[in-house]
């Protein structure tokens, strides 16, 4: 299922990575410490994931970048609320892309077992599933509401979900399942396990986000945002609400991590693997 693994093929991923790296940044879709995440993380997986790795998460980051480039017009109303714009960093790109290598990594250890490659799909599932939920539900006529108790939340909060981010999420995770279905000999299996480990991961990222994640108020706006300590007018922000180090890359982590997760234990499940 690895194809073969060694020394020359890691070597050419790290090469290969260090170019998609610079390109990225070149674009502006990765920040410095961005591409320098990406070169380690692509290495790693492009080196041990081999073809199929790499066909996941470029099937990720080239959707998930011309995605957040596309509906300008629409998200510049989010940038009094978001953290970060749309040049990704370092922490972003581990959120969500780290458990993914990670997952490829312990696969070295159980060569012959497809729980890894699932656990990977899996991950990377929920993360294109999180944000092809963010990039597309601002283009949702109705406003966003929490997942736990309905009620009105701004444009790009986190945990607000629409019918159109959920229809989107939905399809960012069927995306990643076919693709991981290209790869694997238990095909339907494979697209079952990793697109609903990805839509589980990416509603458990709305729910987190919902209940658990770091909330901060403007006095001068009054206004809910995710800046601190200073707000874009350059006012001080307080938490409102939310748990203070819980923030939106500690949030997608555990989303990938979820979505890995369910995706290994369908496998599971289904096989007694
Ligand atoms: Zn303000």
């Amino acid at each position: 299922m690895w194809g073969e693994f060694s020394l020359i093929r890691l070597g050419l991923a790290f090469l290969l990575s260090s170019l998609i790296g610079w390109l990225a940044w070149q674009a502006q879709a990765l920040s410095k410490s961005g591409a320098l995440a990406a070169f380690l993380v692509g290495g790693v997986v492009f080196g041990v994931g081999g073809w199929g790795g790499a066909a996941v998460l470029l099937t990720f980051f080239i959707s998930s970048s011309l995605l957040s480039r596309a509906f300008a017009r629409q998200k510049e109303a989010l940038s009094s609320f978001v953290l970060k714009g749309s040049q990704r960093d370092a922490a972003q790109v581990f959120a969500n892309g780290g458990f993914g290598a990670l997952c490829l990594l312990a696969g070295l250890l159980f060569p012959d077992s497809p729980l890894p490659w699932l656990a990977f799909c899996g991950g990377f599932a929920a993360a294109n599933a999180d944000t092809w939920a963010t990039e597309l539900g601002v283009l949702s006529p109705l406003p966003p509401r929490l997942l736990t108790n309905g009620k009105l939340v701004p444009r790009g909060a986190s945990g607000g979900v629409t019918p159109l981010g959920l229809l989107a999420s939905l399809l960012g995770a069927i995306l990643i399942g076919v693709v991981s279905t290209l790869f694997t000999e238990q095909g339907l299996l494979t697209l079952f396990a990793v697109s609903l480990g990805g839509f589980v991961g990416s509603l458990f990222d709305s729910w987190l986000g919902a209940s658990f994640q770091a909330v901060y108020f403007c006095p001068q706006c009054q206004k809910e945002t995710e800046r601190h300590p200073r707000h874009s007018c350059g006012g001080l922000t307080h938490l409102q609400r939310g748990v203070k180090w819980l923030d939106n890359d500690a949030v997608n982590f555990a989303c990938t991590v979820l979505g890995g997760m369910v995706a290994l234990g369908i496998a599971v499940v289904s096989f007694g693997l």
